[in-house]
């Protein structure tokens, strides 16, 4: 049988090109805290993505974790149930209890009107995330923010370079958390970054990254260690070298799968062509209710075959039991997701992926 085909696979350089800055960290001999490879990739990163203040975090977790206290977010935060269990964990690492609101079926991301219908007395943020790297409807949330006096932090973990009429999606909101996670698009093993609009938050955050020093002796906040070592840094600038060449052999992949797919009974490509700023990070398809075996047979069917496509986002994170009594989390609150949760099977897309494999997965999926 052929390798197995995961859903992703981290994109590595070849070894020899990364020697030359572990070098450079052995002669340095500075590992970490803020040293030279780490400075050279925010300003590499900031200028890569657009953006003029940004900050790298350990992971994207702690980013988010840094992001709601850095705004010093309390009480409340309305979020979405259709993502990874980090985004709402970064609020009961804070004390703030998530609210859950649905997501709109077209996009997967949260619905500005069930947004607005969960705000309380007590909310005090909202969490969107940019799901598949879909941007979120930016310019309602921004509007309802302004009404309700609420602050918004992006989930833009699935956002690595996407742009909107030219200009970064990252730009939106009060702060925006990537994550640089193995399995995203753009990796440094572990990572993340947050942005912000300006330099005292970007300030503030880097005191809540170090512990909350200051300097030698001054500690302003409980913070903690969020840094991003040397290694990983450096990493990422060889990566970033790579990026643009990985961003267009994704959105080929991308093609190639709405042509063969195109027609194909029982499966729909729920999202646009990831043309024009998309960044192709996941291929999601959904398996419509019909005679056909559903969403869970046709996984298992791929599974059998050495193919791990991905159930992303089920279970819900509203459906884990830590979050179950949690507002808005009961399933009839949340149809859009619960469907979507249901019926969606992320197909493995990555730039190693070959023509040959894509074809033999659809061929699988077309004879299921
Ligand atoms: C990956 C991911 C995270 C967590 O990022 P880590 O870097 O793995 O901590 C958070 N939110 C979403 C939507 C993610 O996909």
């Amino acid at each position: 049988m052929s390798r197995p085909i995961y859903v992703t696979r981290p994109h590595l350089p070849p070894l020899e090109e990364f020697l030359p800055y572990l070098e450079s960290i052995w002669e340095s001999g500075q590992l970490t805290n803020g040293g030279p490879m780490h400075q050279r990739l925010e300003q590499a990163l900031a200028d890569y993505l657009g953006v003029e203040h940004l900050s790298l975090v350990g992971n994207g977790t702690l980013g988010l974790i840094i992001a709601l206290q850095a705004l010093d977010i309390r009480g409340e935060v309305i979020t979405t149930p259709y993502s990874f269990v980090a985004t709402a964990h970064a609020l009961r690492w804070n004390g703030i209890e998530p609210v859950f609101a649905d997501i709109d079926p077209q996009t997967f991301n949260l619905d500005p009107a069930r947004i607005e219908a969960a705000i309380t007395p007590a909310t005090t943020a909202i969490l969107p995330v940019h799901c598949y790297g879909t941007p979120c409807a930016v310019e309602a949330i921004e509007a309802i923010a302004q009404r309700h006096g609420l602050r918004v932090i992006y989930d833009a973990a699935h956002a690595f370079g996407v742009g909107q009429r030219g200009q970064s999606l990252l730009l939106h909101g009060d702060l925006s958390v990537l994550s640089f996670h193995a399995t995203k698009v753009f990796h440094t093993f572990e990572g993340g970054a947050i942005v912000s609009p300006d330099a005292r938050t970007k300030e503030r955050i880097e005191h809540l990254r170090n512990f909350g020093y200051v300097d030698e002796t001054t500690v302003v906040s409980a913070g903690i260690n969020g840094k991003m070592s040397e290694v990983n840094s450096a990493f990422g600038l060889l990566e970033l070298k790579h990026i643009d060449a990985a961003l267009a052999r994704r959105r080929e992949i991308d093609g190639l799968y709405r042509h063969l797919l195109a027609g194909m009974p029982g499966i729909r490509c729920p999202l646009p062509p990831a043309v024009d700023g998309g960044n192709a990070s996941y291929f999601p398809i959904l398996v419509e209710p019909g005679p056909r075996p559903g969403r869970d047979a046709l996984y298992e069917r791929l599974k059998q075959h050495g193919i791990y496509a991905r159930r992303y986002f089920y279970p819900l994170i509203s459906d884990f039991p830590v979050y179950r009594s949690s507002p808005g989390a009961a399933r009839y609150n949340l149809p859009n997701a619960a469907l979507a949760a249901d019926s969606v099977l992320c197909l493995p897309i990555y730039p190693a992926l070959t023509d040959a494999e894509v074809q033999r997965i659809v061929q699988l999926i077309a004879d299921r």
